[in-house]
């Protein structure tokens, strides 16, 4: 399989580091799951292409929605447990989101929030961000979440793991309920497993493991 059978953008196709001729399995499932709009539990080892699994979708449905409606941004959130993570899944998808004319801020702890306010003043539609520091910004009402329809959990064995399980569920309450929600795990503990069943409306399982 090929990423053009995956009925992704050309622009995104363009942008697409040509080191990457194929897609992997996860990201074979997922696409295709997230571009008809349903909510996905998917589980995959390490290494495995996870922030394409998502992101490239995302990044699809961000700019359909854009043609379609004038939304106040911003429209997606990608929630990660930590900064190193957050900084290194904007630089994976920053190219690609520029292709698509999309823009992205990356928001976590360790950064100065005056700088983290200007690049929000820019108006991005995707934000990556840590937990505490969005739900920081979000309770001094810096950020408006009523247009994300389109919420990720990145490494969510992670996020809940480091204890940040009642953050976001403080961040879930201000987000609009009617959305696309995915969660994206290495691992699915029985906790998780309980969360996902609340969190998730009618989701697709889909795993990807070795030799799979
Ligand atoms: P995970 O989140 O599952 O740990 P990543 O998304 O970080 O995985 O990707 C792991 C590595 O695989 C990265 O170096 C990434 O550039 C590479 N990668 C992702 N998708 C592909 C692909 N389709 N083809 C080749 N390499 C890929
Ligand atoms: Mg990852």
């Amino acid at each position: 399989m090929t990423f053009s059978e995956l009925k992704l953008h050309p622009d995104l196709l363009a942008a697409l580091p040509s080191q990457y001729q194929r897609p992997t399995r996860i990201q074979q499932l997922t696409i295709p799951v997230i571009l008809a709009k349903q909510d996905v539990l998917a589980l995959a080892q390490t290494g495995s292409g996870k922030t394409l699994a998502f992101g490239l979708p995302l990044l699809q449905k961000i700019q359909l929605q854009q043609l379609q409606q004038d939304l106040t941004p911003p429209q997606a959130l990608i929630l990660v447990p930590t900064r190193e993570l957050a900084t290194q899944i904007g630089t994976v998808l920053q190219p690609l989101a520029q292709a698509m004319h999309i823009g992205t801020v990356t928001l976590c702890g360790g950064v100065a929030q005056e700088q983290q306010l200007a690049a929000l003043a820019t108006g991005p539609q995707l934000l990556v961000a840590t937990p505490g520091r969005l739900l920081d910004l979000l309770e001094q009402q810096l950020l408006s979440p009523d247009a994300i329809t389109q919420l990720v959990l990145d490494e969510a064995d992670r996020l809940l793991e480091m204890g940040f399980w009642p953050d976001i569920q403080k961040i879930l309450a201000k987000l609009p309920a009617k959305r696309q929600t995915l969660l994206f795990s290495a691992t699915l503990p029985a906790e998780l497993e309980n969360i996902a069943s609340h969190l998730l409306t009618d989701p697709a399982r889909l795993e990807a493991h070795a030799g799979n």
